[in-house]
């Protein structure tokens, strides 16, 4: 099925318990810290129901409609059409909600390409994952995760003497129905809007913490779940036009608290077994097929700042001056940068056991190194064509509010390029992507969204084909020895 925005709204409506700080939220669809994020989301869902969009955004198995996301790739063909359904969804938010409803949606579908990987460690656990993924799939279920143990937390071992009682998400309890879980664990972005979270490690974790390889999926107001919110961006804004961004894309990061949860054994995908806790990602095309979207999203996010420096360029009336195209062209070429690698991962398309494929996972993990390598260099161009222009427009728009003030800043502030208004639009656009909280967040988020930068490295490591690197270098050095 196909949800529609009216439903998605209708769901997060369901008792699930959000605090920020002390405040509990009653509901995130009508809260002023949630309601913006909640409307984004809602008109996402309505895009991916309209029938003119279905071609694009969705795929019909057995008679049934799902979105494009939940696609099963076999071939280049179905890669292609997958990337762009996920290219024309991060265009929506311009790339600015790393967790949409397709980033989780394709770590389940990319384990269900192969959920034997499953049923070999646990008799059941495979087909438990393939009837998670009917379900969600059918239901048009939106999927956040929080696959990460809480910093600081995670080297008793390295620091004796310092150990504490360890929160850490882990199993407290089992019987013939299912396991319980107590614990914390990070970051789970999205879940105020989502419907369910996937709990499970994609940090490497010891056998003898076994209790936490818990790999499972729980409805996000099952009793005993908590999300305990950071501060949301849009809480204290009262025009969209002063932070367009922290008004609409705030996407939410939660920890995730579980207080004696039950999660019933059909939920259950591995359990006591640390050494695989992360393999499953990567032993299955589950960690391609999700960080593949984060690459496409990174695409469409590079199109606004693509824009928005060469819009600032003309406000500014530098717009024309050599040095000032030099950067842009620069600009320009990074964008075009990412967009080869998203599609040079369809074009060297991997195919996969039972008849299915993948994008390239060598491209896949080196793009997203260089995401995380670039955008902070990328945002800085930003800032530095902006100037110190932010700062120097009124403190909100609602300066037009009085007669006396908008007729000074319409005269004032205008240029000979650009009207007083458009400017500060322009501007406050600028700022929320370059300055405020909302942009420092999205600077932690490209740091960090797949594992900090030694774990994405590793990534690279381990899928080099080392060997034929060293046969290029044998080779050379073989010809001295032919003479
Ligand atoms: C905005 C945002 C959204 C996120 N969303 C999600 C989500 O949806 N789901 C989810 O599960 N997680 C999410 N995360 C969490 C993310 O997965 C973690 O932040 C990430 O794994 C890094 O862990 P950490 O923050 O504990 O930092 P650490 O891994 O502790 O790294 C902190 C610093 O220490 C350095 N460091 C760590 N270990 C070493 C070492 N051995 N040698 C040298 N240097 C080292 C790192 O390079 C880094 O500079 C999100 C994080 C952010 C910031």
């Amino acid at each position: 099925m196909l949800l529609t925005g009216k439903q998605k709204l209708e769901r997060l409506r369901d008792g699930r318990t959000v605090y920020i700080g002390s405040e509990k939220v009653n509901d995130v669809t009508s809260h002023p810290a949630f309601r913006g994020g909640a409307q984004t989301i809602a008109e996402l869902y309505d895009m991916k129901a309209d029938p003119a969009r279905h071609e694009q955004l969705s795929f019909e198995e057995d008679g049934e409609r799902y979105s494009m996301y939940w696609l099963r790739c076999r071939n280049r063909d179905d890669l292609s059409k997958r990337m762009h359904a996920v290219k024309a969804i991060a265009e929506f938010t311009y790339g600015l909600i790393g967790r949409s409803p397709d980033h989780v949606a394709g770590l389940v579908t990319g384990m269900a390409t192969r959920h034997s990987v499953l049923n070999d460690l646990h008799a059941g656990f495979g087909d438990n994952l393939l009837n998670y993924y009917e379900y969600a799939r059918k239901n048009d279920l939106y999927l956040c995760f929080a696959v990460v143990p809480p910093t600081g937390l995670r080297s008793a071992e390295l620091f004796p003497g310092q150990e504490r009682e360890d929160p850490s998400l882990q199993v407290v309890d089992e019987d013939e129905n299912g396991v319980t879980i107590s614990g914390m664990k990070m970051l789970a972005t999205g879940a105020v809007y989502s419907d369910e979270i996937w709990v499970g490690n994609l940090t490497p974790i010891d056998d003898k913490f076994n209790r936490e390889s818990i790999t499972c999926a729980l409805p996000v107001n099952t009793p005993g779940v908590t999300l305990w919110s950071r501060e949301p961006y849009a809480r204290g804004v009262r025009h969209e036009e002063d932070y367009p961004l922290s008004w609409r894309f705030d996407e939410s990061d939660c920890v995730l608290v579980c207080d004696r949860v039950k999660v019933p054994w059909e939920r259950v995908f591995l359990h006591n077994n640390g050494a695989w806790s992360r393999r499953i990602y990567t032993e299955t095309a589950s960690n391609c097929y999700a960080n593949h979207q984060s690459n496409v999203r990174f695409w469409a996010k590079m199109g606004l700042i693509a824009g928005l420096a060469s819009r600032i360029t003309q406000a500014n009336g530098v717009a024309k001056i050599p040095g000032v195209r030099e950067l842009l062209g620069r600009v320009a070429a990074l964008e075009a940068n990412i967009g080869g690698m998203v599609c040079g991962q369809i074009e060297a398309w991997e195919a996969w056991p039972e008849g299915f494929a993948t994008p390239n996972r060598r491209f896949m993990y080196a793009a997203l190194n260089w995401c995380q390598e670039n955008h902070t260099e990328i945002i800085d161009i930003l800032r530095t064509l902006l100037g110190g222009i932010p700062l120097q427009m009124p403190a909100s728009v609602d300066v037009i509010q009085d007669p006396a003030l908008k007729s000074r800043f319409e005269k004032w502030w205008s240029t000979p390029s650009i009207e007083a208004l458009d400017r500060l639009k322009l501007y406050k656009l600028a700022w929320d992507l370059t300055g405020t909280e909302f942009a420092g967040r999205h600077m932690l988020y490209e740091k960090f969204y797949a594992g900090n930068s030694i774990v994405v490295r590793n990534q690279n490591d381990r899928e080099a084909p080392w060997d034929k690197f060293h046969g290029i270098v044998d080779g050379l050095l073989a010809h001295s020895a032919k003479k």
